[in-house]
């Protein structure tokens, strides 16, 4: 599925103003040329679960059939031990999803499951990635890699608003996959950390309405909008209302429609189970790793 097809326009505009924010291309470029996949990959390793076919299989074989269906090459995939309901992607050549335990406890059924798994193939897919690794990586090092405040600060706002307009595409990608809006609206309030005995009968038109009355009171005064903006200048994720409304409004219409049956009818195109690259339907051994393959032998 090609990205362009679903991106949210205020996603698109953000990185096009993220972009042409003074010093942003000479700190990307700085990033690129220092960021190391491999210590990342070994990071990963030695301090997360990574999921396999043989390693909470129930959890990782959802993984694959989302990535054939968006037509994506595989990408690790990490269980983290924290609390904290939250699932992230970031890397570059090699990208790593991530999940919590906290949102696993959170998360009610593997539809769910699959709705937030879809929304992280959402950012591989519309090429969020690599930014969100540079928007780690700065939020993290920025200071300590030499960037001064002067710099970063400007970067980093614009970073973090495009962040919040990106949520906004990939939790379209994930509506495509799933088939509905519901599942996924449901994923995002667990991941807010809402109990399930409250969220599941959590009315979601009127919870979207609320977004309403908060850009009629964007609009109400500059004053308004502006005590607004530095109320949330520093959030990752925008206000789960706002998100509920851009996702109840898109899915209602004729793109969304042809998206999902072009999406539910796609074939999902064979993978190694071990490093994620395509394969024929009938090789007995996987080329890139050679790792047998299911049927050979
Ligand atoms: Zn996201
Ligand atoms: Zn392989």
């Amino acid at each position: 599925m090609n990205y362009k097809e679903f991106i949210h326009p205020e996603d698109e505009a953000a990185m096009r103003n993220l972009e042409a924010v003074p010093g942003f291309d000479a700190v990307a470029r700085f990033i690129l040329e220092h960021y190391t996949e491999d210590l990342m990959h070994g990071l990963y390793m030695a301090q997360n679960v990574r999921l396999s076919p043989t390693q909470l299989p129930e959890i990782y074989n959802l993984l694959p059939p989302i990535c054939g269906k968006f037509g994506l090459e595989l990408p690790e995939f990490y269980l983290t031990m924290d609390p904290a309901p939250n699932a992230w992607t970031i890397g570059d050549k090699r990208k790593f999803i991530v999940i919590t335990s906290g949102l696993l406890n959170h998360v009610t059924d593997k539809k769910e499951l699959q709705s937030i798994i879809a929304h992280e193939c959402g950012h591989i897919l519309c090429r969020h990635v690599f930014y969100n690794t540079i928007a780690m990586l700065l939020v993290n090092f920025g200071e300590s890699l030499g960037f001064g405040k002067i710099v970063l600060t400007p970067i980093l706002l614009a970073m973090k608003y495009w962040q919040r307009r990106s949520e906004l595409s990939a939790d379209r990608a994930s509506a495509v996959f799933i088939g509905d809006s519901d599942v996924p609206c449901r994923a995002l309030l667990r991941i807010c950390g809402g109990p399930d005995n409250l969220t599941k009968d959590i009315n979601l038109h009127e919870y979207a309405e609320q977004a309403k009355s908060y850009y009629a009171l964007l609009a109400n005064s500059k004053w308004n909008k502006f005590l607004q903006n530095m109320a949330v200048m520093n959030a990752e994720h925008p206000f789960a209302a706002v998100r509920i409304n851009e996702l109840l409004s898109w899915t209602g219409n004729e793109q969304f429609a042809s998206l999902k049956e072009a999406i539910a009818s796609a074939e999902v195109a064979p993978m190694c189970p071990k490093c994620g690259r395509r394969i024929s339907t009938k090789a007995k051994f996987c080329k890139f790793c050679g790792s047998i393959l299911k049927g050979g032998r």
